[in-house]
């Protein structure tokens, strides 16, 4: 196959080497097939809800996919494992902004999405100074012992809140006596 080959689209009429179609007998330039696609889904689904409800789970499904697989490469490029504990199933590890902060920037609206700011961190050259991997548990200590989480004031009670704590909040004497 000639390389230098090139083709026009049926579409857009531009001229395109033939790597630009999706294979060797599409007409369609890749950009012009991806909005006959998309166009194509957008009628269907304002005339069909089941196929709009098709189309929103898959949507649903790769949007899950892609953010699972990032979160992924982005764990085993931290190690794999808490930081404090040592725990490495994933389902509890989550990225800590080792100075706190994180979550503050987060909602500033400085990332778009959660998958987005992985990636930025992915290619981060000093994520390694900024971020460490903590379980669900060692995070939420962390957060409380570093005053991450908004101090309690009087009259104040969490469930996160132990007895002894409040007991302090207080100026109660601790003990277990009501
Ligand atoms: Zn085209
Ligand atoms: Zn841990």
């Amino acid at each position: 196959m000639d390389k230098m080959e090139k083709r026009n689209c049926k579409r857009c009429e531009e001229e395109f080497e033939i790597g630009k179609f999706s294979n060797k007998y599409n007409k369609l330039c890749r950009d012009c097939t991806r909005e006959y696609h998309r166009t194509y889904r957008k009628e269907r689904s304002q005339r069909e809800p089941e196929f709009k409800e098709y189309i929103d789970r898959q949507r649903r499904f790769y949007m899950r996919k892609r953010l699972i697989v990032t979160k992924e490469k982005l764990l085993s490029e931290f190690g794999g494992r808490c930081k404090k504990c040592d725990i490495a199933d994933y389902r509890v590890l989550q990225l800590d902004h080792i100075n706190g902060g994180g979550g503050k920037s987060r909602k500033n609206g400085e990332f778009k999405s959660t998958r987005q700011f992985f990636k930025e961190v992915l290619s981060d050259p000093g994520k390694f100074q900024k971020y460490q991997i903590l379980c669900a548990n060692c995070n939420w200590i962390k957060r409380i012992e570093n005053g991450e989480i908004r101090r309690l004031e009087k009259g104040e009670i969490k469930s996160s809140t132990t007895w002894k704590e409040w007991c302090k909040i207080q100026g109660w004497e601790y003990g277990w006596g009501n």
